[in-house]
């Protein structure tokens, strides 16, 4: 059975310390199952259900929580981003988010290059405002977009540039923080300092001197070195040294304690000037040991970073055609095999020429050791920015194996002297394969600190294999004279560890610095201090009890269902897996909780969380919650089924369904695909609402409301009566602040003898090429202009044209063609979990097209959200081989018109644009891709010079924004960039495929936006 999540073990009055919690503070408290199994896990294999979660929003109420903790005895628990690696950020404890309101620059102050900010503040964040200022903190941690600086220095993290800045630690000028008895203290220059602080860094220094020699003889003299406290402030013995004018400062003890000695308030950091310019010279190397044996020569030149890239990463990215190409650049010849390692060496300044003359000095080097000829100068940035970008896709392709095995982060930060970098990796290799596994390699070969991860599987051997391997590995970092935490910290990973390295009398003096700091012992317990073994399967996520109830899903998620092999990463046959979810509780266990939807400035992922900052918004928190779910460790009320139980509804609320995760996640968590599960089971348990049965059924029912004659008149009242409005509003929950889109008696369908042109057989086409254009719901009968408009520049690019109609299997089959004559692809259906009407529906659509694909010919749709139905759902349906033909055809308008341009085949004179263009693109254009052909699209017309606007998700989300509870986040979502960029042009065409979006922009700026079919047509110069 799973390791219970419930609190009856714990003698914690979690009842009074909730109740106090929310009658002293003006805090988020959560006491439920679900909310505290979020906070039970953070980017390790760990897990551990929190007492209680608290999002405060005061500094008030951070105070008074500790205190009031302090008073029940129940543990504090700070967290950041929770990305923590090693488990440091999961607990027993009252977890207290700061991420969500802490997030304030205090003090910027640009003449002593300090600035002092909130513990939430995220890295990235920061960095974006010091940005004008030509100034950035520049420990440029991998998870920059969602650390928090709290976090960071909770764990002393390092960064790809740590060779040229140091760590966190050579970084933080002071921090003012909460003890555990609630009492502040400031932590900074010891010279200086007063009060309590001066007292425990009294105490610290006591301790120190009497332990010099144990302290000169046990610190590893390497820079990454992040293991328990820093007792070395008052001997210092890091490579480079943590102050510049070798002062001692007691904040630097508190850095890297992974939240056991004290809360931080705010942290003074110290600035650096942001480098005018960058190079890259890229080596490549015929041999891993020979790159690895290179990196102590090469850091002599002055790299600001030299990051190993290693063959199986290079060839994961050759073989992905997005990669391809950027891989390539930095490979001497591309024609060749390819190298067993590359390393990127980055040379940054203020000026560049001098840069230059690095690369030659680089290249001179590889000479004299061996390797002439061997390296690739890369003065450009972007093609630098596009190299770095497939050195983190890579490290995102090996975490989305599927399967129970998974790469594990537990000796993946060990840090060795450069000089027994060959050696050392070298021998852990061996020791990788000795275990039946094999790891890749990647990352900070500067600083002798090179991540890898073998590829276990805790559910069965993984623990056995996990403590082999690290005791032989730590054996390697000894004999080496290494650090065995180099990055990621301790936690419960490396906390038993911390003995091994310092010797009992300085871990004896560890646990003295903790109890002065924390007599309680309330702070974090079990990290650093009394940690319990690494492989302790009582504290895993996944340990060999744990088990998923069996369930049926609506959707095939065979493709999940699936083991893998740790050497050659192969996966079995779909369905094989053992899933008895059949493959749903697999692919929701592919969140590894690493965070990266906690993204607020790229791409699109995850709207709903960009908007409310809560965790059960996001997609993690979603993965986690259903998660818990399957596997039964939520206290679930209504017993019926987990899936459809009100915890799911709660984080399924504000999931738009914007696929952006499919895409954007490293690991390819599909929430949509999720929500669609979770509707099913939830609209079988509760019941469709007529707000649903109004949504699903329009594409039943548009046809019958468009040829009563006036009734479309009448229906469209509603737009200007406002009573009506509120009547419907109260009656079926859609939002009367929101205009409806306008019902029309002339519609694209009510012409049968004009569409009767465009109907062929798929073996009727004779010269001419053809295509089929789906005429969906929403350009068919409310814009059909739309329609009109893609069957004109079709017709002028020379196609002849198939429409889709079921007037044509009438013969065929009459039984069909009952109520609506028209194919449908489902969505709407989907979008109320009526997954069977919806198989029912798009599975005609597919039987139709099949043919067409058959014969290669395109299947070409307008509304995204239509047609990337047939690229993604339909394939999960049970349709088989036919569904696969027609998606490898479908495709929107631009893509099609794109490829051809691209390929020289696209005749369509267009004439100049006489006003910019601003597209946006709707999210599952994003999340397939498919943005690049409409920009490339509309650079075809002369003057376009297009703009793509840098948006998340409008907000719309078919129906989701004209639901009266939504309103609010549904105009939060789009007030975030989209509408404001638009506002911002007032004269341009703005462009946006989406049905829904066209009508966000409407409603928010007053603006119409076009479908791209209607831009192309208007600049047509022979119509
Ligand atoms: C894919 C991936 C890549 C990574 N790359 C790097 C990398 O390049 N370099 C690196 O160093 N790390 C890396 N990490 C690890 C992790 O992202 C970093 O350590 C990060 O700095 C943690 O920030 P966070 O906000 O998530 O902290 P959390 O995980 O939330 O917290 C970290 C620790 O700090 C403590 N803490 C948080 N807030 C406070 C506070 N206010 N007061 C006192 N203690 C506090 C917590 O209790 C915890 O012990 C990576 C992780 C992942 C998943
Ligand atoms: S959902 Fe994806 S991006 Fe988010 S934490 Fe999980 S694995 Fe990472
Ligand atoms: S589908 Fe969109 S809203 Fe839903 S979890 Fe994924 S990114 Fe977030």
């Amino acid at each position: 059975m799973n390791k219970p999540l419930d609190l009856k073990e714990v003698m914690i009055d979690q009842a009074t310390l909730a109740k106090r919690l929310r009658q002293e503070t003006f805090g988020e408290v959560m006491t439920d199952s679900a909310s505290r199994g979020r906070y039970a896990t953070d980017a390790s294999i760990y897990q551990a259900m929190p007492v209680a979660v608290f999002v405060p929003k005061t500094a008030e109420d951070i105070a008074t929580a500790i205190q009031i903790a302090a008073e029940l005895g129940v543990p504090v628990l700070p967290r950041g981003g929770g990305t923590s690696q090693c488990g440091q950020t999961t607990g027993a404890a009252l977890v207290i988010d700061n991420s969500k309101y802490f997030r304030n620059v205090l003090d910027l102050n640009l003449n002593q290059g300090y600035v002092e900010v909130e513990p939430g503040i995220v890295l990235d964040h920061l960095n974006g405002s010091l940005k004008q200022h030509g100034l950035w903190y520049p420990v440029d941690v991998s998870t920059a977009g969602q650390a928090t600086i709290g976090g960071m220095a909770g764990n002393n993290s390092c960064g790809s540039r740590s060779i040229a800045y140091g760590n966190m630690v050579h970084n933080v000028l002071g921090i003012n923080a909460w003890l555990a008895n609630g009492q502040i203290a400031e932590f900074g220059n010891y010279a200086n300092s007063a009060g309590v602080a001066r007292q425990l860094g009294d105490f610290v220094k006591g301790l120190a001197n009497t332990l010099q020699p144990e302290i000169e003889a046990h610190f590893p003299k390497v820079l990454r070195r992040v293991a328990g406290y820093n007792l070395d402030i008052f001997h210092p013995q890091s490579e480079l040294p943590y102050t510049q004018d070798g002062s001692v400062n007691l904040s630097h003890l508190l850095v890297g304690s992974e939240g056991t000695l004290a809360y931080f308030k705010s942290l003074k950091l110290k600035l650096a000037p942001l480098p005018k310019h960058k190079v890259l010279g890229i080596v490549n190397f015929a041999s891993f040991y020979k790159a690895m044996d290179s990196a102590q020569h090469i850091v002599k030149l002055g790299p600001t970073a030299v990051e190993l890239v290693d063959r199986t990463m290079i060839d994961l990215a050759r073989s992905n055609p997005s990669f391809k190409k950027t891989i390539e650049t930095a490979l001497i010849d591309h024609t060749a095999q390819t190298p067993e390692a590359i390393l990127l060496v980055e040379f940054s300044g203020e000026a560049h020429a001098p840069l230059l003359e690095k690369i030659m000095a680089l290249q001179e080097l590889m000479g004299d050791l061996g390797l002439p000829g061997s390296v690739v100068s890369m003065p450009d940035a972007s093609l630098q920015k596009n190299l770095w970008e497939v050195r983190k896709a890579g490290l995102n392709i090996m975490m989305s194996l599927k399967g129970d095995g998974k790469p594990v982060s537990f000796i993946e930060d060990c840090a060795v002297p450069l000089e027994s970098l060959a050696d050392y990796t070298q021998a852990l290799t061996d020791v990788f394969s000795k275990y039946g596994s094999r790891g890749t390699w990647y990352a900070h070969a500067s600083v002798g600190t090179l991540h890898v991860r073998p590829i276990l599987d805790m559910r069965r051997d993984g623990a056995q294999k996990m403590r082999a391997v690290a005791e032989e590995a730590s054996a390697l970092v000894r004999k080496y004279k290494g650090a065995y935490s180099g990055e990621h910290g301790d936690g419960l990973c490396r906390g038993e560890w911390i003995s091994w390295q310092f010797g009992p009398k300085i871990t004896e003096a560890l646990t003295e610095i903790k109890h002065a700091f924390d007599p309680q012992g309330l702070f974090n317990p079990g990290k650093i201090i009394n940690p319990p073994k690494m492989d302790d399967a009582s504290n895993f996520r996944f340990s060999p009890s744990y088990q998923v109830i069996p369930l049926q899903p609506a959707l095939d998620w065979s493709a999940w269902n699936v083991q893998n092999n740790p050497v050659t990463e192969e996966t079995t046959a779909p369905g094989t897996g053992g899933d008895p979810a059949m493959g749903l509780a697999k692919a929701v266990e592919m969140c590894n909780n690493n965070g990266h939807c906690r993204k607020f400035d790229a791409e699109v992922m995850c709207p709903s969380y960009r908007v409310t900052r809560d965790e059960k918004h996001l997609t993690r928190g979603r993965a986690n919650t259903l998660r818990l779910a399957l596997s039964n460790q939520l206290d679930i009320k209504d017993e019926t089924s987990p899936l459809g139980s009100d915890a799911i509804k709660e984080v399924m609320e504000l999931c738009v369904s914007c696929k952006a995760c499919r895409r954007e996640c490293p690991t390819g968590v599909d929430m949509a695909k999720m929500k669609i599960e979770f509707l099913s089971a939830y609209k079988k348990r509760v019941g469709h609402s007529l707000r649903d049965l109004a949504v699903a059924y329009l594409p039943k029912y548009a046809g019958t409301i468009s040829s009563i004659p006036l009734l479309p008149v009448i229906l469209n009242l509603r737009n200007h009566i406002a009573p009506i409005a509120k009547l419907q509003e109260w009656i079926m929950g859609i939002s009367a602040q929101r205009s409806l889109p306008i019902w029309k008696g002339n519609t694209f369908w009510s012409k049968p003898k004009a569409i009767a042109p465009y109907q062929f057989s798929p073996e009727a086409l004779s010269n001419q090429p053809g295509v089929v254009l789906l005429a969906d719901t929403f350009n068919a009968y409310f814009e059909d202009e739309n329609l009109q408009a893609a069957i004109t520049v079709l017709t002028a690019a020379g196609y002849r044209i198939h429409i889709p109609h079921k007037s044509q299997n009438k013969a065929k089959n009459k039984e069909q063609n009952t109520c609506s004559k028209e194919f449908c692809c489902g969505r709407t259906y989907l979008a109320a979990g009526m997954v069977d009407k919806a198989k029912e529906t798009l599975g005609e659509l597919i039987d139709h097209l099949a043919p067409y694909a058959q014969m290669n010919i395109p299947i070409i749709g307008l509304e995204p959200s239509c047609l990337f139905t047939l690229k993604d759902e339909a394939l999960v349906m049970g349709f088989g081989e036919r569904a696969v033909t027609v998606s490898q055809q479908a495709q929107l308008l631009e893509e099609f018109l794109a490829s051809k341009a691209k390929a020289g085949k696209l005749n369509l004179q267009l004439k100049a644009a006489s006003k910019p263009v601003l597209f946006h693109g709707h999210c599952h254009q994003k999340s397939f891709a498919a943005v690049t052909p409409a920009m490339e699209l509309l650079k075809l017309i002369p003057n376009a010079e297009p703009q793509l606007i840098e948006s998340s998700c409008c907000g719309m989300a078919g129906s989701f924004g004209y639901e009266a509870e939504h309103i609010e986040v549904s105009k939060q979502m789009a007030e975030a960039s989209l509408l404001p960029s638009i506002r911002k042009l007032p004269d341009s065409w703005v462009v946006a495929d989406g049905t829904s979006c066209r009508h966000q922009i409407a409603d928010g700026t007053q603006r119409e936006a076009v479908h791209i079919a209607r831009i192309l047509a208007a600049h047509l110069s022979v119509e």
